[in-house]
């Protein structure tokens, strides 16, 4: 797919978009274009966010209301972890921790940066990114107290309902990989040719095929709870995806 200088408002505003013919409202249609490696454009990602919620208000609407009692959040400002009160918006994670070694994060109800692994940095920074607070991580939010934590364990799917957006790290084999695109772990570069006063990219492979060879992909619990959230933001090693049930949206 070519991008060349007369880009068109639309295409700058949505990047590639596509619709489902059950959407009752679609955005303007876009054509491919240059994908920064290092960082996505979280401009483009609000803008699809934004246009979910103001168009999409009967396939997508976050119920309103607290999933759970005793939920907790982490605090992208403080880094601390909080108790929910009523009817806060919070963007939760989906990925795979992995077998790998770290120092257990939390002290005393606040995140130790230094001992978090690069895919929660990059979620706090990207929850942040998306104009949201507050950040839902399994491993950080859980309860200690062995009833309360059994009971969030069964009740993941409901957390992921109530979720205005689920970030989900479809790249890497653990958490300390990163979410690409969040300025920290790079991704694959675009071939590029000029020709005369046009450059022209190559497109990446379709999003659903990359996101189905992730090891996230292979847990299949993690795939089904993701996908009972109503707005879905892939992190792949090629660029951002985003889903929800009138849309699907890519760099
Ligand atoms: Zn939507």
């Amino acid at each position: 797919m070519c991008a060349s200088g007369d880009l068109s408002h639309e295409f700058e505003c949505f990047g590639h978009i596509s619709w489902n013919s059950c959407s009752t409202s679609a955005p303007p249609t876009g054509r491919g274009r240059f994908i920064d490696p290092l960082l996505a454009d979280f401009e483009l990602v609000r803008n699809w966010l934004t246009f979910c919620c103001k168009n999409h208000t009967r396939d997508c609407t976050v119920e309103s209301g607290d999933p759970i009692r005793m939920f907790q959040l982490i605090d992208c400002n403080s880094n601390k972890i909080v108790t929910a009160i009523r009817r806060m918006k919070y963007i939760a994670l989906s990925y795979v921790w992995g077998v790998h070694s770290s120092e257990d994060a939390l002290e005393d109800g606040k995140l130790v940066w230094k001992h978090l692994p690069q895919t929660i940095r990059d979620a706090i920074k990207i929850t942040k990114l998306l104009g949201y607070r507050y950040l839902w991580v399994d491993r950080y939010c859980i309860p200690a107290d062995p009833r309360l934590k059994h009971t969030q364990i069964r009740k993941m799917d409901i957390i992921y309902q109530h979720a205005q957006a689920t970030l989900l790290g479809a790249a890497g084999k653990n958490a300390t990989y990163g979410l690409p695109g969040a300025g920290t772990r790079c991704r694959k570069t675009q071939r590029a040719v000029e020709m005369g006063q046009h450059k022209l990219f190559s497109t990446f492979a379709r999003p659903e095929t990359v996101i189905k060879q992730s090891t996230w992909m292979t847990r299949g619990w993690t795939y089904q709870e993701a996908m009972l959230s109503k707005r879905r933001i892939f992190f792949t090693d090629e660029q951002v995806y985003f889903e929800c049930a009138g849309m699907q949206c890519s760099e």
